[in-house]
């Protein structure tokens, strides 16, 4: 066993005593990372933790810095002059030290905008050119464009908002309550005069309200941009909201962003608010309150995150506007991240369902068919929800629970055999090891379907008080109980509200051991009920395995995996891999 002054056994860890544990011992390279918000800065050498219940309160965009390291796992936090986002800041500094590249592109103006100042709505969009518009960036940004919002005589943060629809006038609203003055910017000021004085704003003119400030948000669905007096937005610090529905990206593959930086090249754009909804914020965020921002110029991305801050957001860079193609598409996604875990639950879980369907309603049929005065029995049918569907929940709760730890001991055998954490996992290990939160959350689902079918159907007869069952008939009941409390344990600490007041240790502590041990007493729970069955076979039924023996493979193979994990030279090897030791082969390093 591997020496931890945490603990003993089969719950011991195998990263390094001084940090506590991930429960899923391979770093993964999971873009989420299952930190609770309270994480120290350099938590583990391991790596955040991951665990197979999400919660929903950590951050759902990787940062910029997340992103590249999305597949390489535990590389220490990168500093934020190292993100993308921040390299291209730094080549924009190098570019306006090089006048040369400060000069507008004529070609991509002169194709869109019209001599009143406006762009044609029809005009195709000029090609997107980053090093273009950045070295504008920074011309404007040494020029009149703000650093600062500017302040009114009440000391109030001047902001505009273009556009009195729905999200212009839910976000107007929250400025106002964060003590914001609010220029509403609209076609006809007088039209929607009342609702804008209902949210505190001040309704003007496009053009009235953009002399106010050189922050805007452009709250204008994007197809109808052309039709703003764009060049009074030259210069300023223009605030994207737009979503685009995957459907509508064009060949180019560029955001919406991209395309509006390119229509203001002296403009500055960044991304931002646009996974709000008008609903959420006019009636006050409730759900996550994470923010991500993306936008060229450091400066004006810094600004916009200030204004998230003061609205009580929480700001994620996530790099330059390139990364406007992803988040503008957010909005749109219909539970990605589900996909994989729903989709393997719901085949264990019917596999599960065949094999108790097969044995226990219609074996018995089928192999008596050939005898004579034979007539189907239909009266095994009448249990199929009290027997098929709880078992088979059963069933699958066990399978499920061990494939979200099972990854993980892999993971930690593929880092072993390389000798590096710094080399990818395949893709589908990377997948499972993104996957296991959806499917621990799966696990429970299906736990607790087993545990309210078992007690109003079956109570009486589990075998609680049969003699043939003796000790272990009681046992078995409390093996199921623990593992069905534990589960919830797990599932409750990760809740965001939860896990906010749990420090580092504490909730490694829940999602490793706590979840290990779980894996452990929902394996006893069904060893103790088949004693006798999981390893006799009387082999009837077209030779098809019980549900017990089915169930149990998976977690007898990741707990025989764990222990040789477990035993000390393994452990250290496995620990300094973690922090950051590569092996040395004659051919260089291993695995890279
Ligand atoms: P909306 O209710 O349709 O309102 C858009 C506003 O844009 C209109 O009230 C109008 O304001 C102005 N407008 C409409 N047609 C125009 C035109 N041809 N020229 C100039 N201005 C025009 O849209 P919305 O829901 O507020 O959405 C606005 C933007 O926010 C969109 O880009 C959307 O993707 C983004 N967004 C919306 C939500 C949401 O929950 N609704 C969430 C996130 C992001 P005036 O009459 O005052 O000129």
């Amino acid at each position: 066993m591997a020496t931890n002054p945490a603990g003993t056994g089969i719950m011991e860890n195998i990263t390094p005593s001084d940090s506590p544990p991930s429960p899923f011992d391979a770093p993964t390279s999971s873009p989420l990372p299952s930190v609770p918000p309270n994480t120290p800065s350099t938590p583990s050498p391991s790596g955040p933790p991951t665990t197979p219940f999400p919660s929903p309160g950590q951050p759902r965009f990787p940062s910029a810095s997340q992103n590249r390291d999305a597949k390489m796992p535990d590389l220490p936090e990168m500093g934020e002059n190292e993100s993308p986002g921040a390299q291209r800041e730094s080549q924009v500094s190098s570019s306006s030290r090089n006048s040369t590249l400060l000069r507008k592109n004529p070609r991509s103006r002169g194709a869109s905008e019209t001599s009143a100042g406006r762009i044609d709505p029809g005009t195709a969009f000029p090609p997107y050119d980053p090093r273009f518009s950045l070295s504008l960036s920074v011309s404007a940004a040494n020029g009149a464009a703000a650093s600062q919002l500017p302040l009114d005589d009440d000391g109030r943060k001047k902001i505009v908002v273009l556009g009195s629809g729905d999200f212009g006038l839910a976000l107007a609203t929250r400025l106002v309550q964060a003590n914001y003055r609010v220029a509403v910017g609209s076609r006809d000021p007088e039209r929607c005069r009342s609702k804008v004085e209902a949210t505190g704003g001040i309704p003007m003119t496009h053009a009235e309200a953009l002399r106010e400030s050189a922050v805007v948000v452009l709250a204008v669905p994007f197809q109808h941009t052309g039709s703003l007096p764009l060049s009074n937005l030259a210069n300023k610090i223009v605030i994207d909201v737009s979503n685009r529905n995957p459907k509508d990206r064009d060949s180019s593959g560029r955001s919406q962003a991209e395309h509006l930086q390119n229509l203001l090249p002296t403009a500055r754009v960044v991304k931002a608010f646009n996974v709000l909804s008008a609903y959420t914020l006019s009636r006050g965020i409730r759900g996550s309150k994470e923010v991500p921002v993306c936008g060229d110029d450091k400066e004006a991305k810094q600004l916009v995150s200030e204004v998230v801050k003061d609205l009580r957001l929480d700001s994620t860079d996530l790099g330059g506007l390139q990364s406007a193609r992803e988040v503008e598409e957010i909005p749109f996604q219909f539970f990605t991240e589900w996909k994989f875990g729903v989709i393997l639950s719901t085949v264990v879980w019917c596999i599960m369902f065949v094999v108790t369907l097969f044995r226990s309603q219609l074996c018995s049929n089928l192999e008596n068919m050939h005898k004579p005065n034979f007539t189907w029995d239909w009266s095994g049918f009448d249990g199929i929800v009290r027997d098929n569907v709880s078992s088979s929940s059963a069933g699958a709760a066990l399978t499920l629970l061990a494939l979200c730890y099972l990854p993980g001991v892999i993971a930690a055998y593929v880092q072993l055999a390389r000798g590096t954490k710094y080399s990818e996992f395949p893709l589908w290990l990377d997948t499972w090891l993104k996957g296991r939160k959806h499917i621990g959350i799966l696990m429970l689902w299906n736990a607790a379907i087993h545990a309210i079918l078992v007690l109003s159907y079956s109570m009486g007869s589990v075998g609680l008080y049969d003699d043939t069952y003796s000790w272990r008939g009681p046992t078995y009941v409390a093996c199921g109980a623990f593992t069905l409390l534990l589960a919830g344990v797990l599932g409750v600490a990760s809740l965001p509200s939860v896990s906010a007041s749990m420090t580092w240790r504490e909730f490694s502590f829940v999602q490793s051991r706590v979840g290990w041990l779980v894996l452990l007493l929902a394996s006893f729970h069904i060893i103790f009920n088949f004693w006798d069955g999981l390893i006799k076979n009387n082999f009837s039924c077209y030779f098809l395995p019980s549900i017990a023996q089915l169930c149990i493979v998976l977690p007898l193979l990741t707990l025989v995996l764990k222990l040789p994990l477990l035993t000390p030279c393994v452990d250290r090897s496995l620990t300094r891999i973690r922090q950051g030791y590569e092996r040395v082969s004659l051919h260089g390093l291993t695995g890279v």
